[in-house]
């Protein structure tokens, strides 16, 4: 339930597929961005030049794939993707951008994973629609221009800090996703279920946007599994009492936080007297990756009043000893 999709079966990732919007009209919440959006595309339409490249940031799951398929459906234009992670030589990378035709969309995921040569090669292939090729090695070696199809350039990142300098300077729109509220997740989570044809009550639907997470994907696939035990051991339809009994058969607590969120916080507050201690050591004692904790977990904690983050590091506040129920010690933070 971390809000990547890596771990998705074939039928979750078709299911996926199928409720994700479409149009900007289709798309919940983020309004400044798409309103901001809207009119860049408009105006590149109206002017019949490409968009300028995108940069869109934000935690996993609050809709910078789905946006970026928008924005190419909206300039009625072809969209590529890939991720940082794969474009391993600069070669990939040019096979990919020769392909493309005039204002198509190129979507690159993990855009803060490119290594450095490749990244380098995007520089020129961004500002002046061109890349340089050597050709042969040794003394043959030479290298030719070759000009591109103006084209746009959607990146994706979870971490925008990572990001260099060079790179982000080369993005003339740049958008944050923020988490949704509890409201804008009930109307993702009435339209999913309306795509997929589950009876739900709004109660239920509030019951389960509430403790999603604040991500639309999350309230996607607890809203699948919640169909799961309306089936099984109701009658078809969604009520409170299934989901609440669904959220918790998957350890979602009553504030929407996972067992990963819960097992941070108890850490950081039983092992290291609630900080302030540093990501990798908490990553260690929770056995997860400490650029999973700082990419997922630790920005919805910071953002719901979990946690702080020090010059020290991490300290967990008064609300997580609350929320565990466990007493601040003498001479502790609080
Ligand atoms: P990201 O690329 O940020 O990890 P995605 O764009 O893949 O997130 O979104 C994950 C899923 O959440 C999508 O399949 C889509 O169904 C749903 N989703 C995301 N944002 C929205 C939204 N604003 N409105 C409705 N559904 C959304």
């Amino acid at each position: 339930l971390s809000g990547d999709n890596e771990h998705l079966s074939s039928t979750d990732r078709e299911v996926e597929k199928a409720l994700r919007p479409l149009s900007f009209d289709d798309f919940t919440g983020q309004q400044k961005i798409l309103d901001n959006i809207q009119i860049f595309v408009m105006a590149a339409k109206k002017r019949n030049e490409p968009l300028d490249h995108v940069l869109l940031h934000g935690p996993p799951g609050l809709g910078k794939t789905t946006l970026s398929h928008i924005i190419a459906n909206e300039l009625e234009s072809n969209i590529k993707i890939t991720s940082g992670p794969v474009l391993d030589k600069p070669s990939d990378l040019a096979g990919l951008l020769t392909n493309l035709e005039e204002g198509d969309v190129l979507f690159i995921d993990e855009i803060h994973r490119l290594n450095s040569v490749v990244e380098e090669y995007l520089y020129s292939a961004m500002e002046d629609f061109r890349i340089d090729i050597m050709l042969d090695s040794g003394p043959n070696a030479r290298s030719v221009q070759i000009s591109l199809n103006p084209f746009t350039l959607v990146g994706a990142t979870t971490r925008s800090g990572l990001l260099t300098a060079p790179l982000r300077a080369r993005f003339g729109i740049n958008a944050r996703l923020e988490y949704y509220d509890a409201q804008l997740l009930t109307d993702i989570v009435t339209r999913s279920a309306g795509i997929l044809g589950v009876p739900l009550d709004e109660v239920a639907a509030f019951e389960i946007a509430r403790r999603s997470r604040g991500t639309p994907r999350i309230a996607n696939t607890l809203l699948r599994r919640t169909r799961d035990f309306a089936d099984i051991k109701g009658q078809g339809k969604i009520t409170l009492d299934i989901a609440k009994m669904a959220l918790n058969a998957l350890d979602v607590d009553e504030n929407g936080l996972d067992e990963m969120d819960n097992r941070i916080l108890f850490t950081i507050i039983d092992k290291f007297k609630g900080g302030p201690v540093g990501i990798s050591t908490i990553a260690t004692a929770c056995g997860e990756e400490g650029e999973t904790i700082e990419e997922v977990y630790e920005p919805f904690l910071i953002q719901e009043g979990y946690l702080k983050r020090t010059s020290r590091g991490r300290v967990a506040t008064e609300l997580a000893y609350k929320h565990l129920d466990i007493r601040p010690h003498f001479g502790g933070q609080f």
